[in-house]
């Protein structure tokens, strides 16, 4: 039943997210095959994200299950900080229906908590926002849209996990979605 509810809430979700990329679409790059937002996080994960994201790995091949467990006890190894998510398998998520949040949020513009602007941390690498956004400023060059020609100023929302875990629907649903920690500490 949880899990059902938990499914209805990822459904209105994605139903909200792709309005936001679609109004974010002239500055996103993302493509197949590109996997820096996985290779480098920490990937804050609820208890009820966590239960779901095994289920996934439960649907998956032994082999895959295998190269994951040992992907954790690397991270594990490793310590605290910032990891490679040990879910990404030959750079795709091994378990994209049932990732995160957080994950499908990866790649547009956000405000922080304290209404600042969050850009994807991929503009670094010339990808996503790097056309428009001033790293003198820290600001969105309206220069810059200008210049390349983008018809559609970006709407930014608050997109934390601690903000979206509490919209109203949540409570609709009835859903618990329990303690948040790294990923890697769910292991
Ligand atoms: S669960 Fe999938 S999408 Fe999320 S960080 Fe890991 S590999 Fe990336
Ligand atoms: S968000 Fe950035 S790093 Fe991630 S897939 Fe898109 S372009 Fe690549």
């Amino acid at each position: 039943m949880l899990s059902k509810n938990y499914t209805k809430f990822l459904y209105f979700l994605d139903c909200d997210l792709e309005k936001i990329f679609k109004n974010q679409e002239e500055y996103i790059c993302c493509k197949d095959g590109c996997s820096y937002c996985c290779e480098d996080g920490e990937y804050p994960f609820s208890m009820l994200e966590y239960e779901y994201l095994m289920k996934g790995f439960d649907s998956l091949d032994i082999n895959t299950q295998k190269k994951i467990n040992e992907n954790i006890s690397n991270v594990k190894k490793n310590g605290k900080g910032s990891y490679k998510c040990p879910f990404l398998i030959d750079k795709r998520c091994s378990v994209y229906k049932y990732r995160g949040i957080i994950c499908r949020t990866f790649g547009v513009l956000s405000e922080k908590a304290n209404g600042n602007l969050a850009v994807p941390f991929c503009y670094s690498l010339g990808l996503n926002y790097s056309k428009v956004y001033d790293e003198k400023t820290q600001k969105i060059s309206l220069d810059m849209i200008r210049k390349n020609n983008i018809k559609i100023f970006p709407h930014r929302f608050n997109l934390r996990l601690s903000n979206i875990i509490n919209m109203d629907i949540t409570k609709e649903l009835e859903l618990d979605f329990g303690e948040i920690k790294r990923l890697i500490d769910w292991f």
